[in-house]
């Protein structure tokens, strides 16, 4: 089955898109733990990350370095996290947390956002990312 992921990456269902190279893109999450919270993911549909080929998996260690350096100039945060955990989602994706806190990493604590600051954000995210 189509991913949700894979859908974005078509433009079947839209996203706020931050970075994108032929193998890669970055966008924000829809849910965010912090604001600023981005997934990077491997065009190719892959279940879970370890089943990634070494390329691939280098490339998107790589693409998310690059992502999180244009990040934490865009928000204000003590550094940039990095987590992979893919129980909601079955397609390889990083996740990139600014992080202030601890309470930043809990999955079970969400921030909301309107459409102006996701646009805001993604506008300011993108111009910082340098791929
Ligand atoms: P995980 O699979 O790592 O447990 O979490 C999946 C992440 O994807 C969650 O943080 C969730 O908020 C995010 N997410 C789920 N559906 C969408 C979507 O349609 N668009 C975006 N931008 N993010 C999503």
């Amino acid at each position: 089955m189509t991913s949700i992921f894979s859908k974005i990456i078509t433009g079947e269902l839209p996203a706020y898109k931050v970075a994108e190279t032929e193998e890669f893109l970055a966008f924000l999450d829809i849910n965010p733990n912090a604001k600023g919270h981005i997934l990077c993911i491997p065009k190719e549909e892959v279940n879970k990350i370890f089943e990634l080929d070494k390329d691939t998996y280098g490339g998107l260690m790589e693409f998310s370095r690059k992502v999180a350096i244009g990040l934490e100039k865009s928000v204000s945060c003590k550094r940039v996290g990095m987590a992979v955990v893919g129980l909601e989602v079955p397609h390889v994706h990083v996740h990139l947390i600014p992080l202030n806190s601890m309470g930043d990493m809990d999955f079970s604590r969400k921030k909301n956002m309107t459409d102006e600051e996701f646009e805001a954000l993604t506008k300011k995210i993108k111009a910082n990312i340098q791929i």
